[in-house]
């Protein structure tokens, strides 16, 4: 799998708008509200085509495709793991919608 990010011997590019560093006081709230420090996605659902990469990929299986469907006729991705996400933004880098904000 990893072969495949480095495809032409070039590192992979993520949309430098898909990933948010939290400041130290909005870790702080994310901590007080979730109990434990862990990144977050969040999935724009309305711009999802429901391709699945992002389901694929995730090396922790947190996503998977909604039984509903969005303003396009898709079934959207959605974000089950919270506790356990990483952060570490395949998901985003995958996406070709760029519907993944990853909060980090
Ligand atoms: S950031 Fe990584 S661990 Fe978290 S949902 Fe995306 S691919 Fe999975
Ligand atoms: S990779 Fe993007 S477009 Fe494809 S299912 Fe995941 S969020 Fe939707």
């Amino acid at each position: 799998m990893r072969e495949s990010f480095r495809r032409n011997g070039r590192k992979p590019k993520i949309p430098p708008s898909s990933v948010v560093f939290l400041r130290k006081k909005d870790r702080a709230r994310d901590l007080t509200l979730q109990g434990r420090e862990m990144a977050r996605i969040e999935i724009d659902t309305q711009k999802c085509k429901g391709c699945g990469f992002c389901v694929n990929f995730c090396p922790r299986n947190l996503i998977q495709l909604d039984s509903h469907f969005n303003n396009k006729g898709y079934h959207p991705a959605v974000f089950k793991g919270q506790e356990k996400c990483t952060g570490c933004a395949i998901c985003a880098l995958m996406c070709p919608e760029v519907a993944i904000t990853v909060y980090k």
